[in-house]
């Protein structure tokens, strides 16, 4: 079995080392445990604050300790009568292809009918919930109302863009590119977008917001995050989901938002949240996602790269900004 191991710690931008790929003899199940084939590998950018020296919202993958991730596997051994050989399981573990486990951390597969299983694996699993949870239960947006989001053209933004459309609201995204600008309006129904790469981010945004902004979900942080505070209206409310932009600046200390006055002049309303603290409402989540994606109402682009040995490099991707739509690998057929 090959499995992928956190070798040496890096700050800034992960490097060709920082990862290794190694080869390792598969044992036999023992009692109650299983052999799992791995099928795809989500890439999220929380990966890489795993490997930070923060204090973070869950442990650490150490250096030396196999590299974490989420998975889709089908079961091809079995002691485990909650997994039978041949049934398909979501999960946290490595990065390998083939692995044992007791099962902990695993659940069956959820099946959505009329979803080919990578789109569900894709969509329905984290950036879906997250999106969802974070704009309706974090944001709490009423029809009407512009909703901006960072890393708009990413898993998580094209789908918080959408759900607001959906609850009437004017929906703008922050995007890296003249040709993901376009996606999104074109292809997904934001109602504008705002290339931060082209001229300034400030006044783009204020064009594109002309009423002001009331809920800003925020997946990046840094610059970005500062635009939005400053064209925030009163009682807004900010969504902090995600602050890619800072992930590659471990051992540093990161400047906080220089318009961060507006909390108070603007009496907003500043969240952070955790998915994996919500999992108890997957259910509805997903009911909810699935119901829409069928109705052609969210619409979504998968970005697979093929191989477990790709995994590494494709994971730079995300902080490039070299993905549009849900990194993930493709590590075995389905
Ligand atoms: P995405 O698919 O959104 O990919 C990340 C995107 O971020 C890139 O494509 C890039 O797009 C953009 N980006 C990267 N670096 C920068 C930068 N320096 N400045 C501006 N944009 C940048 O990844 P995910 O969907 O996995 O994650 C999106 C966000 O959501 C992350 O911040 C992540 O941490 C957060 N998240 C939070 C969860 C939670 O429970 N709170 C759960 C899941 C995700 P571009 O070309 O536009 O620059």
């Amino acid at each position: 079995a090959r499995r992928w191991y956190y070798n040496r710690f890096t700050s800034g931008a992960l490097e060709d080392d920082t990862l290794v790929l190694r080869e390792e003899p598969l044992r036999d199940p023992g009692p109650g445990e299983m052999e799992l084939r791995s099928i795809h590998l989500s890439l999220d950018a929380t990966n890489r604050v795993w490997l930070s020296d923060w204090d973070i919202y869950m442990e650490p993958v150490r250096v030396g300790d196999p590299m974490r991730g989420f998975l889709m596997a089908e079961v091809v051994r079995s002691d485990n009568p909650a997994f039978p050989v041949g049934a398909l399981v979501t999960g946290m573990h490595t990065w390998s292809d083939r692995f044992i486990t007791d099962g902990t951390g695993f659940v069956p597969f959820p099946r959505f009918p009329g979803i080919p299983l990578d789109e569900a694996f894709g969509v329905l699993m984290i950036a879906g919930p997250t999106a969802l949870y974070g704009l309706m239960d974090v944001g709490r947006p009423k029809p009407g109302e512009t909703v901006v989001v960072s890393a708009a053209a990413g898993a998580v933004g094209a789908v918080v863009g959408q759900i607001a459309k959906i609850h009437g609201c004017r929906a703008v995204g922050i995007a890296g590119s003249a040709d993901k600008c376009r996606w999104l309006v074109e292809d997904l129904g934001f109602d504008a977008a705002v290339d931060y790469r082209d001229g300034d981010l400030v006044e783009g945004l204020r064009a594109a917001c002309p009423d002001g902004i009331d809920v800003l979900f925020e997946n990046v942080g840094g610059a970005c995050l500062d635009a939005g505070l400053t064209l925030m209206n009163d009682f807004g409310r900010v969504v902090v989901c995600g602050l890619i932009s800072t992930y590659n600046r471990t051992a540093e200390v990161v400047p906080g938002p220089t318009m961060f006055r507006n909390v108070i002049m603007r009496r907003l309303r500043v969240e952070g949240f955790v998915i994996l603290d919500h999992l108890d409402r997957y259910p509805e989540f997903q009911g909810k996602l699935a119901g829409w994606m069928r109705e052609g109402r969210i619409k979504h682009r998968l970005h697979v790269v093929d191989g477990l040995e790709n995994a590494a490099s494709a994971l730079t991707l995300l902080y490039s900004g070299g993905n549009t739509g849900k990194l993930m690998v493709r590590i075995g057929a389905e």
